[in-house]
């Protein structure tokens, strides 16, 4: 039995959504055969410092905002106690998440933490560039880092240095891309979808499939932080985004890389509606199972609770097939560009996921991703196995 509620997908601080590497708790073994796994997902935030600071970032106010309550780092201590409260909840797969985790000092400790109280997948979401440097890869590597989601925002330094705002990024991220292959490591990819880097995204596909990713992972951004105060140029409109992520999703197709999309609606991605991020690992399950530490403690609602309070259907919405699957849109973007641009589409009601599969990467009779898992068997699994279980008893 395949139970694709295990799964998970969630938002990033930088607005961008990333997937259980664990591939919904399925691993092929050489013949394809599934084995199912349940996955419980916790994500971690380590702080909000970052060596990027890109444009659409959806968390620049609480970057500030944690750098005057001294919470910029989350101390060592507290994510150890925290990784050991969820791992005596029953959670084994643990994401770090930032800012960007890899600044940290103690990073390789964490991980090494976390391994050795019996999370089974350590992933870090990253922006990559610290994965330029080969030895520290190769010392998370055997601190038991399992899985990787690096972010990429363009095919080469014109557009994503300028997303990035940092000069000489796409470079060191590019090594670090080599390097994750050169180490066997299993990774996916994730970009932000904006006016900027919009027309480029087919070229990205191509350009990231030389990598070959276990997934590439395309949203649109929350429209917070930097893409909030500067919707109007980084906010894509919808038919300009949808235009050129169908072109990007059939270059995907015909390369055979998986591909997924989030929040742009269906409606705008006629005959690729299967490539919907929500479909492809199950919406309800990521609500239930992401956290966040220190929203939490803040009281403020969980991520994906605030993507979900954010959306609405306008009206236009209720004669679309797809009205019982979609999210709706962003309550912001109708409140600035309105609906005029959503195009309900004709026809019977779609009411499960598996009518659209025949469009997406899903295997159309089983409903899973043999391909993918066929990769993750053959991209060196047993090399990212948790390693290190005794690391002298100190961990920074
Ligand atoms: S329900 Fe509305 S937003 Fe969603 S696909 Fe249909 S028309 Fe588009």
């Amino acid at each position: 039995m395949v139970d694709y509620g295990h799964c998970s997908q969630v938002q990033d601080n930088c607005g961008t959504l990333f997937c259980d590497a664990g591939r919904v708790g399925e691993v092929a073994d050489a013949e394809g055969v599934l084995e199912v796994t349940a996955t419980r997902r916790v994500e971690l935030n380590l702080g909000w410092a970052c060596n990027n600071h890109c444009l659409f970032c959806g968390e620049q106010e609480r970057r500030e905002r944690s750098r005057q309550e001294g919470m910029f780092k989350i101390p060592g201590d507290k994510v150890r106690a925290d990784l050991a409260r969820y791992r005596r909840e029953g959670y084994n797969h643990v994401t770090f998440l930032g800012g960007e985790p890899t600044i940290r000092r103690d990073i390789a400790a964490l991980v090494r933490f976390a391994c050795r109280i019996g999370f089974s997948n350590v992933f870090i979401t990253t922006n990559g560039r610290r994965f330029a440097d080969r030895r520290f890869l190769r010392e998370l590597l055997r601190a038991g880092l399992t899985d990787v989601c690096v972010s990429v925002h363009g095919p080469g330094a014109e557009v994503h240095d300028k997303l990035t705002d940092q000069p000489g990024s796409f470079a060191e991220t590019e090594r670090g891309l080599l390097n994750l292959v050169l180490e066997g490591c299993r990774f996916h990819t994730s970009s932000v979808i904006t006016s900027i880097n919009a027309p480029h995204l087919a070229e990205m596909v191509r350009y990231l499939n030389r990598f070959r990713p276990l997934h590439l992972f395309m949203a649109l951004p929350n429209p917070t932080g930097g893409a909030y105060r500067d919707f109007a140029r980084l906010y894509p409109r919808f038919k300009v985004a949808g235009t050129h992520v169908r072109e990007a999703l059939a270059v995907a197709r015909d390369l055979g890389q998986l591909v997924t999309v989030a929040k742009l609606p269906f409606c705008h991605l006629q005959g690729f509606e299967g490539y919907a991020d929500d479909l492809f690992w199950g919406r309800e399950q990521r609500r239930h199972i992401n956290t966040q530490i220190d929203a939490e403690e803040a009281g403020t609602p969980r991520i994906d609770q605030r993507f979900a309070d954010r959306c609405a259907h306008p009206l236009t919405c209720r004669t679309c097939r797809f009205r019982f699957l979609c999210e709706g849109i962003e309550a912001f973007y109708l409140i600035r560009r309105g609906p005029a641009e959503l195009e309900p589409v004709p026809g019977e009601p779609v009411r499960r996921p598996s009518e659209l599969w025949p469009s997406g990467p899903r295997d159309r009779e089983t409903g899973s991703f043999l391909d993918s898992a066929r990769a993750v068997s053959s991209a060196g699994r047993a090399e990212n196995e948790c390693r290190s279980v005794d690391h002298g008893g100190r961990d920074e």
